[in-house]
């Protein structure tokens, strides 16, 4: 055979490689366990080595965060700023930098219904080993929980406590941070169509074909059922409920949402879901709604435009936001 110039040997190979290699389109679904709940990634590929590797990006941007922000890891970011923050304000991350921002926009938003801060008792409960703090613990601990006692400079990029014994945990938001970032990699990478979700905070990106993705409502009190199916495209939603973490004790049920100001369990709702455009919002409202109860709950999501509420009250009653009885 003749020797080919460098150049075209080059292309010659690229038109092989592109008769025998385009992968073909498909859907592509995978889950793994990580930010303590099962994290998901649906996508569909028109390019199936591509699309696989966009979905391994994704799960490589949840892990990094998982060992950014979590609280039980030792060697965590967010560790060191609960270990440090009370003595010298501590130098952080970007990424904890922004969602702390979010989170003390929406504890001002809900007078203190959502409060990262909620650790300082938040941290005393074992739900797995159904431990509890004693009354005067729990009196104590709760005193610790205000995030006015947080002190975020952005510019700097730096978090203080302004009083020891306080701890935070942004386990009530980070998850719908994290599907936001997951979202954001798959747009980059070309892809039109996805759903990346992190136990109960989903987004979803675009539709399925010409028909939007239904996207259910767990049922708080019967495994396998759905409280309500919603069709949704191009946004988030995200479902806080009582049976996640959670054991009960002489007919108490001890949960992991937490009332700011007891630091005990919040009651009057066995779920809340939100949807709004992104994740990070959706996640941190789905909180603030489960503490602020039916009724605060829906005037908070009445008043801001494009956020949408599904309550389901202590007694299993469904509750829509105004926007959703108006469709
Ligand atoms: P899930 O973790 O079940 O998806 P949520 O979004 O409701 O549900 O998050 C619950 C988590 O939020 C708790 O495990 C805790 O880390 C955090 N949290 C609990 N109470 C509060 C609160 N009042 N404000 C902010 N975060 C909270
Ligand atoms: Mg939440």
């Amino acid at each position: 055979m003749p020797r080919m110039p460098i150049a075209l040997r080059a292309c010659f190979g690229v038109a092989l490689c592109l008769a025998a290699c385009t992968a073909k389109a498909e859907w592509l679904a995978q889950t793994r366990s990580m930010m303590g709940t099962e994290i998901r990634v649906e996508l569909w590929a028109e390019n199936a080595e591509r699309g696989s590797a966009a979905q391994q990006a994704v799960f490589d941007e949840v892990h990094r965060l998982d060992l950014m922000m979590n609280p039980m890891n030792p060697d965590s970011e967010l560790s060191r700023i609960n270990r440090e923050a009370a003595q010298e304000p501590v130098v952080t991350t970007p990424e904890i930098v922004e969602v702390v921002q979010r989170a003390l926009y929406y504890s001002d938003l809900s007078g203190g219904a959502f409060d990262i801060t909620f650790a300082s008792a938040g941290r005393l409960y074992d739900y797995r080993g159904h431990v509890k703090p004693s009354a005067d613990a729990l009196v104590q601990a709760a005193e610790k929980i205000d995030y006015h006692h947080l002190r975020l400079d952005p510019e700097a990029g730096s978090i203080a406590f302004d009083q020891p014994g306080m701890a935070i945990d942004l386990g009530g938001i980070a998850k719908g941070y994290a599907v936001d970032r997951g979202i954001a990699i798959l747009r980059a990478a070309g892809i039109t169509s996805a759903v990346v979700a992190a136990g109960g905070d989903s987004r979803v990106l675009g539709n399925l074909g010409d028909r939007p993705r239904v996207i259910g409502i767990r049922h708080p009190r019967k495994d396998g059922e759905y409280a309500a199916l919603i069709p949704l495209q191009d946004t988030a939603i995200s479902t806080s409920g009582d049976y996640e973490r959670y054991f009960e004790e002489d007919g108490v049920r001890y949960h992991h949402i937490i009332n700011p100001r007891t630091g005990g369990s919040a009651g009057g709702v066995q779920s809340a879901s939100v949807i709004a455009p992104h994740g990070i919002d959706s996640d941190a409202m789905s909180t603030t709604v489960f503490v602020l109860g039916v009724e605060k709950g829906l005037a908070f999501i009445n008043a801001r435009p494009g956020v949408e509420a599904i309550i389901v009250d202590s007694e299993g009653r469904l509750h829509y936001s105004d926007g959703l009885l108006q469709e």
